[in-house]
């Protein structure tokens, strides 16, 4: 299996062969093919099996293809997050960010990130100038949609990642409020290292004949 049979775009080809990834972990061949289809994916992996690109690649890709409302030629007002993707510490924002910026060097996405304990302005700055793909924090994020510095109706994918660590540090009525606000046609992936109960439910109540694939 390569890269390229699982259907990406040259621009992310090339990005790949910078980072010096030759072949595609076992979650990236299983679940690239079934989001780039268009599929809801859930999906078992822990960290360190290569997850985050098995989501950001295809993300990037579809984003990429569909491009985003114009009127004249010219993006009708500033863009808001067309992606968002979230997860449950600051450390992982800022780590799944610069991969998504590494994936996607080739191509012309903003990628924003989001996440408590640092200032709201420089973060509402940065809502404000226009924005692809937001990468947050569920409590920050909902402190944006208050304030409403931040939109989320322009959402076309959305990501929960490590989804079972944002239940158990009590993200649940965080993300319901989150999931209300993104329009009900956007795609969403969750990725999970256990599926217990709750998790189902989640994927059960906001996810669309999701595609299974266990690593
Ligand atoms: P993740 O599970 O997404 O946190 O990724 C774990 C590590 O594996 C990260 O350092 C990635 O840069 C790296 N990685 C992911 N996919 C590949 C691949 N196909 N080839 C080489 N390294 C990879």
């Amino acid at each position: 299996m390569t890269f390229e049979t699982l259907g990406l775009a040259p621009a992310l080809l090339r990005a790949l062969a910078d980072n010096n990834y030759t072949t595609p972990t076992a979650i990236q061949s299983e679940a690239i093919p079934l989001v780039l289809a268009g599929h809801d994916v859930l999906g078992g992996a822990q960290t360190g099996t290569g997850k985050t690109a098995a989501f950001g690649l295809p993300l990037l890709q579809r984003l990429a293809e569909g491009a985003p409302a114009t009127v004249a030629g010219k993006l009708a007002g500033p863009r808001k997050p067309r992606a968002l993707i979230l997860v449950p510490t600051r450390e992982l924002a800022v780590q799944v960010s610069e991969s998504l910026r590494a994936y996607g060097r080739h191509l012309r996405l903003n990628v924003t990130t989001i996440y408590g304990g640092a200032g709201m302005q420089p973060q509402i700055e940065q809502l404000r100038r226009g924005v692809d793909i937001l990468v947050a924090c569920p409590g920050r994020l909902i402190d944006h949609l208050e304030r409403g510095t931040a939109k989320l109706d322009a959402v076309e994918m959305l990501v929960l990642d490590e989804a079972d660590r944002m239940l158990d540090m009590g993200f649940l009525p965080s993300i319901k409020r989150i999931l209300g606000r993104v329009p009900a046609t956007r795609q969403t992936l969750l990725f999970s290292a256990t599926f217990e109960a709750q998790i189902k439910q989640l994927a059960l109540e906001f996810m669309k004949s999701p595609q299974q694939v266990q690593i």
